[in-house]
């Protein structure tokens, strides 16, 4: 098959399906077929092709694309063209993927359920009434309903494993600085990771070997070689490891199906010759509250940008009005409730007289979070960890939307992972047997040991 008639499928199955699903906030059909055929053409040159060449994908539509509308989900970015590409969309390019549109998201990634997207909610392809995971719902849906083989997702507090585990897909939070933020909307930019989504471990393993890796325009990124991911997938050899169950992750609130699944994952791990312990994590019963107030505060710097005057929307621009007003206008229509909760709360949690008491507690935690790991994965420790990836499975779409504390919960188990900055992956673990919807298990690893995560994930997929 060609690459032109590989993306051809994918462009027609998205004709069919999306306006269901809604998966899609862009779709580049023109582009899309152009890097199809370059690759078609390259290829009967007999050129040397890229690792993914043909390939399409589904970007989230928080990664700048040079030329294609850039949202974030967002209002306040409607029309916006970026003039430059994300290194992510480079690399891609790079790799010969074809990006077949931009996916739909929760406003600027604040989300579990892509519900507070300013175009509408994405539906979960196994129950379209049901959520498909934020913030990156648009991608995990894509996959799921078979609209494209591959996505990317970003994970600040679990947006690629929360939709994966709900959509029954691969997600991978890489170990932070692994894959590059230049180009990546910033929301809280000490938790902000990249990542690969797809439907198996190998296919997510192939697509992090193409977007990790050192980047001088990300001062954050880390200057190492990528973790030989790919060939951990292809292993799949669990005997012998310790693998660590945590302790905090069951009891009230976790659906008995989830349960029952993760335990038989455990079962299943410990026939493949790991062995597993319980650890104690006691700090993470504290990551939800600090990660709500340390997420929060970067955001409510990181927004100030959107000030009417650099970007996309302008409200109220009649020559009658101060600048100052413009800009207060411009940011009441164009931010959505949940950005506007959460830019209050950080402004407050960052201010005078205010900061040690929140920001510099919840700074505090996060420390005791590290050390949590550090214990889990230090001498004589665990190579992993595992929990669910989620307390419950898809629900209803509606059912959360005006409660956010309900809606912070679906986090539970995500969190300290972004707050300490390893590295972690959810993948299915079959479906629970009260509502049939896809369950998910996640894998924990130390930092720059992401290739711990393909090992187990190729063990137990
Ligand atoms: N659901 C979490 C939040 O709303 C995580 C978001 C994310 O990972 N981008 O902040």
């Amino acid at each position: 098959v060609t690459a032109v008639q590989v993306t051809e499928a994918h462009l027609a199955r998205i004709e069919a399906v999306d306006e269901k699903v809604n998966a899609f906030l862009h779709v580049d059909r023109e582009g899309a077929l152009a890097q199809a055929r370059a690759v078609d053409e390259k290829r009967a040159r007999g050129e040397k092709l890229g690792p993914l060449a043909g390939v399409p994908l589904a970007l989230k539509d928080i990664f700048t694309t040079k030329g294609i509308p850039t949202t974030v989900g967002s209002k306040i970015l409607e029309g916006w063209i970026p003039p430059y590409d994300a290194t992510l969309t480079r690399r891609l390019k790079e790799a010969d993927v074809v990006i077949l549109g931009k996916t739909n998201m929760d406003e600027f990634a604040m989300g579990s359920s892509t519900e507070n997207s300013a175009y509408g909610p994405t539906g979960n392809p196994w129950d379209l009434t049901k959520i498909p995971g934020g913030s990156g719902g648009g991608s995990s849906a894509a996959l799921a309903s078979y609209e494209a083989p591959l996505a990317i997702g970003t994970d600040t507090g679990g947006s690629i494993r929360q939709p994966a585990a709900v959509t029954g897909t691969v997600g991978v939070k890489p170990t932070y600085g692994a894959v590059s933020r230049y180009g990546m909307v910033a929301f809280s930019s000490s938790l902000d990771q990249g990542g690969p989504c797809a439907r198996t471990v190998l296919d997510a393993a192939l697509l992090h070997e193409v977007i990790a890796g050192h980047d001088p325009l990300d001062s954050t990124s880390i200057d190492a070689p990528v973790p030989p991911v790919v060939e951990a997938a292809r292993n799949g050899d669990v005997k012998g490891m310790r693998v660590g169950v945590v302790k905090q992750f069951r009891g009230e609130g976790y659906q008995a199906g989830v349960l029952q699944r993760f335990d038989e994952s455990v079962e299943l791990l410990k026939e493949l010759g790991a062995e597993v312990v319980e650890v104690d994590c006691p700090s993470f019963d504290l990551a939800l509250a600090a990660y709500y107030l340390i997420a929060p505060s970067e955001c409510s710097s990181n927004l100030a940008r959107f000030d009417a005057m650099r970007y996309g929307l302008r409200v109220g621009d009649d020559g009658t009005k101060s600048a100052e007003e413009v800009t207060a206008l411009t940011r009441e229509a164009g931010f959505g409730d949940e950005v506007k909760r959460r830019v209050i709360l950080g402004t407050y949690a960052l201010s005078s007289g205010y900061y040690d008491a929140y920001y510099g507690s919840a700074q505090k935690v996060r420390t005791l979070i590290t050390r949590d790991f550090e214990k889990a994965f230090g001498e004589g420790g665990v190579d992993v960890l595992i929990s669910p990836t989620t307390p419950t499975t898809a629900f209803p779409i509606g059912e959360r939307a005006d409660d956010p504390m309900a809606m912070y919960l679906a986090d539970l188990c995500t969190i300290p992972t972004n707050l300490a900055g390893n590295a972690a992956m959810s993948l299915p673990c079959g479906l629970a047997p009260e509502d049939g919807m896809p369950v998910g298990l996640q894998i924990i690893a130390p930092a720059m040991a992401d290739d711990r995560l393909y090992r187990v994930g190729a063990a137990v997929e």
